[in-house]
């Protein structure tokens, strides 16, 4: 588990394909990859390329109001292209008591399986 200092994480490697990832959506801003440790039958991670001060969701500011949005319309594309569009949550752990592992934001795209309310 990293800690938010600011540091490179392995998302790092994943954009720039040091380290390989099954990719579901890609753009210039915004890179979509399957979970390595999947908790659903479809578990997609939404992140943008440049985290530009995003570490965690809770660090926004309102510059990353474009990108913020969209990461959450990329999400709907992961939906759609993972075939969930039917129903998926979109999950963002931010900071340590939310069980956030990698200080690059993500968005967690959730799906294929019935899911249970309220989570743990
Ligand atoms: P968090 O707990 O920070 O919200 O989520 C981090 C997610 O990144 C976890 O679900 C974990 O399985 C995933 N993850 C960590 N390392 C890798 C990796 O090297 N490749 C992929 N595809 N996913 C990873």
């Amino acid at each position: 588990i990293d800690a938010d200092n600011g540091a490179p994480t392995i998302f790092d490697k994943i954009i720039s394909k040091e380290i390989p990832s099954t990719i579901v959506y890609e753009d210039d801003k915004v890179l979509a990859f399957k979970d390595v440790n999947p908790q659903a039958p479809v578990h997609v991670l939404v992140i943008p390329k440049f985290r530009d001060g995003l570490t965690q969701l809770g660090k926004a500011e309102q510059r990353h109001g474009e990108i913020l949005g969209q990461l959450l319309y990329a999400s709907r594309i992961v939906a759609e292209k993972e075939g969930i569009l039917e129903g998926f949550r979109v999950v963002i752990n931010s900071g340590p008591s939310a069980c956030q592992s990698v200080y690059h934001l993500h968005l967690h795209v959730l799906g294929g399986r019935q899911m249970q309310w309220p989570p743990g």
